[in-house]
């Protein structure tokens, strides 16, 4: 295994490092290194600048403004923007649907869809989760009737992450209730969010934000072109998103940061008298974290160095769960070391020169959901068992 980049690949994550740190501005930078909220304006506005650099969404095939990068130099476009604190692409639009539409849609889907889905003036949500159908997602019970020239959708998505802000929703929809197995009477339909019966309902989250809901389909007409691909085959293309989507590039840039945040704060924070970052226990809360990370670090490289023609490896389990783990943990830690500056009840109150502790309890809070979304961990430690493990 190769820990060092070669002369070219040094060349290459220079010039990334000078794009992102030259092209996006500091102020949207400084934002996501404190854990600051980003409006809608600014996410497509910092969106914007990485797709004219053709930076946006590399992973797409070269015909539609992607880049031929070898897995490393994925590694390394992520590591460079998560060093820079750049906003990061919208990943329903370039990791789950982009590809879905390069891969399976009709070509007028593509002229029509492509072009706006990488530059975000179509702002995509996942409409996958129902109540009764999130792990078991081959539940969904959304109907979609052919009527004429339109489908008739009915039914509820749930969860949806950013509905409120988006254009068009990709769905999961039954079409035929008769199928033998329920993965074969399953369809994949594109919605525009204006269409007269959708309506949205906000799911607050315990971090008191507004970031899922819930989506209400109520005979939406939605014009049959929109089905992706073929009537009852959209559990093989939800396959191939999940895929991307488990499987998507994980970078530990960003604990490490946290880290450094962690043990910068703890320098000058007293405990009887002395440095927190001194006292033995804590210490060893770092020291233990941090070989975790390191371990994370060295079994992403493997799985990069190991992966080819940009499937994603049976490994992408293994990184989704530890990914998960330290993500949480490491919210906790900056949350203990912030103290009362994390509650939001003292934020802007200039208790710290440091943004980031007064955004500690939001960021925590928040980060329970790692371990829920895009798979939770109960289901990656049974596919680890059963597809890597061989039990
Ligand atoms: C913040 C957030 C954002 C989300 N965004 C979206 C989105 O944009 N679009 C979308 O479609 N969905 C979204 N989801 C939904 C997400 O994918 C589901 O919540 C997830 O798949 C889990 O499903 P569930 O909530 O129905 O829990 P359930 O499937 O009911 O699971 C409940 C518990 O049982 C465990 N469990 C279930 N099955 C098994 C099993 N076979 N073996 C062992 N344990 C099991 C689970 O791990 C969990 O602990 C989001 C969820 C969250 C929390």
């Amino acid at each position: 295994m190769k820990l060092t980049l070669t002369p070219e690949e040094q060349q290459f994550r220079d010039e990334l490092r000078t794009f992102f740190t030259t092209e996006m501005p500091i102020q949207l930078r400084d934002k996501v290194r404190a854990g600051v909220e980003l409006s809608r304006d600014e996410m497509v506005a910092a969106h914007r600048i990485l797709n004219d650099g053709g930076l946006a969404s590399p992973n797409w095939s070269v015909e539609f403004g992607g880049k031929d990068w070898t897995p490393l130099q994925f590694h390394i476009w992520l590591d460079e923007l998560h060093r820079a604190s750049s906003p990061m692409p919208n990943t329903f639009n370039t990791t789950l649907v982009g590809p879905l539409l390069i891969e399976f849609g009709s070509p007028e889907q593509q002229e029509k869809f492509i072009p706006p889905t990488a530059n975000l003036d179509i702002w995509w949500a996942q409409g996958f989760s129902e109540p009764e159908a999130g792990s078991d997602l081959a539940a969904v019970k959304m109907r979609a009737v052919r009527d004429g020239s339109d489908y008739v959708l009915n039914g509820q998505k749930t969860w949806t992450s950013e509905a409120h802000l988006a254009d068009w929703i990709f769905c999961l929809v039954r079409t035929d209730p008769n199928a033998p197995k329920r993965q074969q009477g399953i369809s994949f339909i594109l919605v525009d969010m204006k269409t007269p019966g959708i309506t949205v309902r906000p799911i607050e989250l315990i971090d008191g934000y507004h970031e899922v809901n819930e989506v209400f389909f109520d005979n939406v007409r939605v014009p049959a072109e929109n089905l992706v691909g073929e009537e009852n085959k959209g559990w093989d293309y939800a396959k191939f998103l999940l895929g991307n989507e488990r499987g998507a590039a994980r970078s530990v840039r960003p604990l490490r940061m946290d880290i450094e945040k962690a043990k910068r704060a703890a320098a000058s924070t007293l405990l009887g008298g002395r440095p927190l970052l001194e006292d033995p226990h804590f210490a060893a809360r770092i020291a233990d974290l941090e070989c975790r990370i390191d371990a994370l670090d060295i079994t992403l490289l493997r799985v990069v160095g190991e992966s080819s023609n940009g499937k994603p490896s049976s490994a992408s389990s293994v990184l989704k769960l530890l990914d998960s783990e330290l993500q949480q943990e490491v919210t906790e830690l900056l949350l203990d070391v912030s103290g009362r500056d994390a509650d939001p009840i003292y934020a802007d109150g200039g208790l710290r020169t440091e943004v980031w502790t007064q955004h500690a309890a939001r960021r925590y809070f928040n980060m329970r959901k790692k371990s829920i979304y895009g798979g939770s961990s109960e289901v990656q430690r049974t596919i680890v068992a059963s597809s890597i493990l061989g039990l």
